[in-house]
């Protein structure tokens, strides 16, 4: 038999059932049920509440670049070293299966800014637009229109410092 609180007077003969739960007990109990709730919370929501995948986007922009030059290489070897006159034609012979998106644009920022020439045979295109900003608040020059990517350099992740 456990003993009462000493504070709780029972009338003689009385058998307590239970002791009393002590008050403090109980809410330290219930903060520590909702600390861990909002923690579950916040471990389930907190990437989405985190806005679009910053932070991600240009990692995502530069591996959209990769795979686009890659293709571009490919077609080049299949069609005696020319490179494509546009990245439309890297869909309509399947060296892509469609033209990637960049995700802090939303869109395909390629496309417009893709140029090739024939002697020497080269090409050029970068993520068009001013859409990775935060990503380079640590450059002085203006980084619009990175990344980029050429034949002659491969990735040009950003400007020079
Ligand atoms: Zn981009």
């Amino acid at each position: 038999m456990s003993e009462p609180p000493e504070s709780v007077v029972y009338a003689p003969g009385f058998v307590s059932p239970q002791p009393p739960r002590q008050p403090a007990v109980r809410w330290r109990l219930m903060l520590v049920i909702a600390f861990s709730l909002c923690a579950l919370v916040a471990v389930v929501l907190g990437p989405n509440l985190r806005g679009p995948h910053r932070g991600n986007n240009l990692m995502a922009c530069k591996s959209n670049c990769k795979n686009i030059g890659t293709a571009l290489e490919m077609y080049a070897v299949d069609n005696a070293g020319q490179y494509p006159l546009n990245l439309a034609k890297l869909t309509a012979r399947m060296y892509l299966k469609s033209i990637p998106t960049c995700p802090a644009a939303s869109s395909d920022t390629y496309s417009r800014s893709y140029g090739c020439s024939q002697t020497p045979d080269a090409f050029s295109f970068s993520c068009s637009g001013n859409n990775h900003g935060k990503s380079y608040s640590g450059f002085s020059q203006d980084c619009s229109n990175f990344p980029q990517y050429t034949a002659e350099q491969g990735l040009i992740d950003h400007p020079e410092k």
